[in-house]
């Protein structure tokens, strides 16, 4: 029998585009099957077994039995690790905690005619629209950032973590890469950027190619969110536009944290 640690993925309210980064893994999934059997993946084989050690998790939990399945993955698992800002995060999705459901209800159909296929008052995302991240609910042991995550990063972060090394996540921002890069700053274009709060490692392809960083990955453990605040007011953001840059991938709504989880 095998001695390798067994590795399953779990996905919960997500698009799945994380573990397809997975997939795509190329030359360095051979170092990482060296280390680990991976014994339940849907994205990528048909094989399944509940017998594993290390789960890894992509999606946010948002109903009952999400957390109920979360924390028997918990229980099971020796490690957990999440994947992705959906699991990071809480996700895009979690602006939806801002509003009641049938607010929410309201925006996706009347707004949008044509999403009827899952209309109804059963459907769960309305009954239950709290999307919380992983480590709101049960006790993460290791967390790959991004929108999607960046591939070689998965790797080198499980390759570390199976060998006792650092984890390699920066706690520096995305201004870092950015600038390494040689960009034009996209505040002096007349753009906004999260770059100066937002955690680096992923290279910063987001103001590299003409776009603007939104903090996929959250932010620095000490973000100076103040301070970059009025850098966005002083460039012409009305508190209302601060407010949806800083909240894209990071709204927080503290209130709906599970009591007695972690
Ligand atoms: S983090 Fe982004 S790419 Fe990954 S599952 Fe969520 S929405 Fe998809
Ligand atoms: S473009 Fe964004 S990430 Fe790059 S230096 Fe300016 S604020 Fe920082
Ligand atoms: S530049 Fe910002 S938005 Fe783009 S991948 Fe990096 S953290 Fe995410």
């Amino acid at each position: 029998m095998s001695e390798k640690p067994r590795v399953a993925f779990f996905d919960f309210a997500s698009c799945e585009g994380c573990q397809l980064q997975v997939v795509n893994l190329e030359e360095a999934l051979l170092d990482v099957l060296a280390l680990v059997d991976i014994v339940s993946f849907r994205e990528a084989m048909k094989e399944h077994s509940d017998d594993y050690d290390i789960a890894i998790i992509e999606g946010s939990i948002t109903r009952p039995i999400d957390v109920e399945r979360i924390k028997k993955i918990r229980e099971q698992a020796s490690i957990l690790i999440t994947i992705g800002a959906c699991a990071h995060l809480g996700g895009v999705q979690r602006l939806g905690n801002q509003w009641t459901p049938e607010e929410n209800k309201a925006e996706v159909y009347e707004r949008h005619p044509g999403s009827e296929i899952t209309k109804g008052d059963d459907n769960p995302f309305f009954a239950q629209p709290r999307h919380r991240a992983v480590s709101e609910v049960v006790k993460v042991d290791a967390t790959i950032p991004g929108c999607p995550i960046d591939s070689q990063e998965f790797a080198k972060v499980l390759i570390a973590l199976l060998t006792g090394k650092k984890l390699p996540i920066p706690d520096y921002p995305v201004c870092v890469e950015c600038k390494k890069n040689e960009n034009i700053c996209v505040f002096e274009l007349g753009g906004f950027c999260m770059g100066p709060v937002a955690r680096a490692g992923c290279g910063a392809p987001c103001p590299t190619h003409g776009g603007e960083c939104e903090a996929c990955r959250g932010y620095v453990d000490h973000p100076h969110t103040q301070a970059h605040a009025e850098v966005l007011k002083k460039y012409g953001l009305s508190p209302d536009e601060i407010m949806t840059k800083r909240t894209m991938y990071n709204y927080r709504d503290h209130e709906d944290k599970e009591e007695g989880s972690q």
